[in-house]
């Protein structure tokens, strides 16, 4: 995608030149690519946006509006964080939302119970639990117990098969958000390698699934990598697309990256910084400052993957709805 110095000079927008850099774009950086943010906010934003237009014109006919419930059980700073952003998101876009919040000694057996009595509840379309869960609930359980066609998180096993075998499904909303926000960009995905980083069930398996599969966004030659890849740092080298899902603030580093690389950032750890009020930033897998100059796409943290997570996760929503109401 971007040419070396010495190279000749074309017309590609990805290119500025050396010794002409335009103005008030200063070259920070020996490499010659420009770089784009891939904004996540402005994104999510958009496709916000756009439900609110469709669920206000099917209010006006007197359709149902989507219902999300949401269970949060004890209080985990993150997760209430989460949860919160999730229900203030469906108000944005006209849907209704209930939050169940549940101590953290709630039995599994009663957390259950309260799944089954949502899966039968024909006023409720989207059943999410935020994870994790305390160490006596069994995730898996949970998960199993949702009705697959108000899964919205895309989690339950038939959902997870459906997106293996490309069929229409509940798409986990991290790594749907990112296919959406690839398309909105209108990235180039096909025929590159793409490099995951990170192989859970929630973002780094089922992007690997989405990437290579046979769509636009797709279409790419899919590496995935764990804590037990040996040469993680030369398999990245060869990566025209990086997705960072690991958890490791700052991982990815400058010389890890190629030139005209696409860098997407999926971490977010606290990192203690006694300058912040809250006493904490959020960090992400990639140290920005350092690889951005390398990109041609780069997704910032905060702003990038996690709103758009929350864009998907309305979107499943809205699917749930209208499979069972407008379809
Ligand atoms: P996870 O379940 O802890 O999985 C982390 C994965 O990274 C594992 O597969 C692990 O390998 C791998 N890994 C850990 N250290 C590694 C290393 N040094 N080299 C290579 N691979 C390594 O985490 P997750 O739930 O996928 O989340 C990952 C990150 O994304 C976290 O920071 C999380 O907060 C963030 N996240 C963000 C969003 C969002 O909306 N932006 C949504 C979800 C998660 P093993 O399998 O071998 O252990």
């Amino acid at each position: 995608m971007c040419k070396r110095p010495g190279e000749p000079k074309n017309n590609d927008q990805y290119l500025i030149s050396m010794q002409h850099p335009p103005p008030k774009m200063p070259l920070r950086s020996p490499y010659l690519c420009r770089m784009q943010i891939l904004n996540g906010k402005e994104t999510a934003q958009a496709i916000k946006d756009s439900l609110k237009l469709e669920v206000a014109q099917l209010a006006s006919r007197g359709a149902p509006v989507p219902h999300l419930v949401a269970i949060l059980v004890g209080n985990n700073g993150a997760s209430e964080t989460y949860v919160a952003s999730k229900v203030k998101a469906c108000h944005e876009v006209g849907f209704k939302s209930t939050l169940i919040r549940l101590e953290e000694e709630t039995s599994e057996l009663k957390l259950l119970e309260i799944i089954r009595g949502l899966n039968i509840d024909p006023d409720v379309d989207g059943i999410l639990v935020q994870l994790p869960l305390p160490a006596h609930i069994s995730a898996e359980e949970v998960i199993n117990t949702i009705d697959c066609n108000k899964d919205v998180d895309g989690f339950h096993p038939n959902n997870v098969g459906r997106m293996v075998l490309g069929q229409p499904t509940f798409v986990p909303a991290t790594p749907y958000g990112i296919m959406l926000m690839l398309e909105h960009y209108k990235v180039e995905t096909r025929g590159k390698h793409a490099v995951v980083i990170g192989r859970s069930n929630i973002v780094g398996r089922p992007m690997s699934i989405l990437l290579s599969g046979s769509s636009n966004p797709g279409n790419c030659t899919v590496t995935i990598c764990h804590s037990s890849t040996k040469n993680l740092e030369e398999i990245c080298q060869s990566a025209d697309i990086i997705v960072a899902a690991l958890g490791r603030p700052g991982f990815v580093k400058a010389d890890m990256v190629k030139e005209g690389a696409v860098v997407i950032d999926v971490g977010i750890t606290r990192v203690d910084d006694p300058t912040k009020k809250s006493g904490y930033r959020i960090s992400g897998d990639v140290d920005f400052t350092d690889v951005a100059p390398k990109c041609s796409f780069i997704t910032p943290v905060p702003g990038g993957v996690g709103p758009m997570t929350i864009a998907a996760l309305m979107k499943n929503t809205f699917r749930a709805c209208a499979m069972k109401h407008y379809d």
